[in-house]
């Protein structure tokens, strides 16, 4: 395996170690050595590595039809769509590609919100910490300077708030004049793992209502089961105008959609938005089967209960443990805050405990294991992150 990369442009420090097979929670370097998973491709592999359903849907809809375009009908998309607003209390999709579109189509309908309201210079509420993705609209939304830092002028009509907090919320609804929409993730990933209050999320829900701004939460990470339901909101019990996928949902295939309901779901017609791979027969094949999989398989549930075996499990082998500041999380999505930069956990986790991990925020571990894994690899999880913290190095 190449230790550099003269031709790829510069955007990740990668890792020294390189997979060429996968299963469930398992992965395989070219050498053989094997290694425990407990970042799934960043909440994306929810269902594992290898997974023969998934396999199969991919080879058999590829012989058929790959791509049309969507100046056509296309079954599956509808199909697709109807399921995930069935799941999700939403009435209508748009499919595109990844995340970060996903959150341009729903910040280009709170734009459209706007203009029905007839707000000229249209802002939208956004939250300290946030990660929304990195095209310049959705880098703009994101509260990293880290993420924005190079790229100005910035897009403008975002207005920041700290996450979480009741107040601050309160102080910006005094002056609703030109905010048509806030953005929100219900459990901050990108941002140290931090769950929002389901009263914080209710009273979100009530500002919107009150002053007629589009409640859109970017479920691209929390959604598709990996908080313990099949979307962070539904902890909260509240109903968003507009929701954003991707990540899980294609396990792997790239796959993103915008949802929304009531007249948010009205806005697009023909000629305001597209794309040209955007729910393409494969794509929607694959995301249809992994909705089959998770209804079949009540992966949501297991995620919920999995993610208190971890979250125990790890307040358990850490409770004495100096540098740990927090262990926080919702369903299979756990962070453990450090004292600490931790940035180096994630190569020496690879070397000594041949376990997949990711830093946030540099002093927050995060762990995204596959919602198929087994109560044993869980423990699994814990004993090697406690390895890993307090030092006895595993073979
Ligand atoms: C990963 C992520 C995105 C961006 O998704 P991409 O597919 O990388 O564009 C947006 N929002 C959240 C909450 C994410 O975790």
């Amino acid at each position: 395996m190449p230790a550099t990369t003269p031709h790829l442009m510069q955007t990740y420090a990668r890792q020294a170690v390189s997979f060429v097979r996968g299963q469930g929670a398992r992965l395989w370097d070219a050498q053989g050595v094997e290694y425990l998973d407990a970042m799934a491709g960043v909440a994306v592999t929810n269902l594992g590595h290898g997974h023969p359903d998934i396999a199969a849907a991919i080879a058999d809809q590829a012989g058929m039809l790959l791509h049309t375009s969507n100046l056509f009908h296309i079954a599956g998309q509808e199909a697709l769509g109807a399921r995930l607003c069935a799941l999700s209390g939403m009435e209508r999709a748009f499919f595109c590609n990844s995340g970060a579109e996903a959150n341009e189509s729903a910040l280009k309908l709170a734009r459209l919100h706007a203009q029905r309201r007839q707000v000229a210079e249209p802002l939208v509420l956004v939250m300290d910490n946030s990660f929304h993705g990195r095209t310049l609209a959705t880098l703009a939304a994101t509260g990293n300077p880290a993420v924005q830092r190079g790229f100005a002028p910035l897009v403008p009509g975002f207005v920041r708030l700290p996450y979480d907090d009741l107040e601050a919320l309160q102080a910006a609804a005094r002056e609703p004049s030109r905010i048509v929409a806030v953005l929100v993730e219900t459990v901050q990933g990108e941002g140290g793992v931090r769950v929002a209050s389901a009263a914080y999320l209710r009273a979100l829900r009530r500002l919107c209502d009150a002053h007629q701004w589009l409640l859109m939460v970017d479920e691209v990470q929390t959604g598709m089961g990996r908080t313990g339901a099949w979307f962070g909101y539904q902890h909260a019990g509240i109903a968003p105008d507009v929701i954003t996928l991707a990540k899980g949902l294609g396990n792997g295939f790239p796959i993103g959609a915008c949802l929304a309901r009531g007249a948010a779901a009205q806005l697009f017609s023909p000629g305001h938005h597209g794309s040209t791979f955007g729910g393409s027969p494969l794509a929607c094949r694959v995301a249809s089967t992994v909705v089959d999989i998770m209804q079949r398989d009540d992966i949501p549930a297991r995620a919920a209960v999995l993610g208190l075996r971890l979250l125990a499990g790890l307040r358990q082998a850490l409770a004495r443990h100096a540098d740990v500041v927090a262990i926080r999380g919702l369903g299979l999505m756990v962070g453990i805050e450090l004292q600490r930069d931790c940035r180096e956990l994630v190569a020496r986790a690879l070397q000594e405990q041949r376990l997949l991990i990711t830093v946030t925020r540099e002093r927050t571990i995060r762990l995204l294991p596959p919602l198929v894994c087994n109560a044993a690899q869980i423990d699994d999880i814990v004993l090697r992150v406690a390895g890993l913290l307090t030092g006895p190095v595993r073979p």
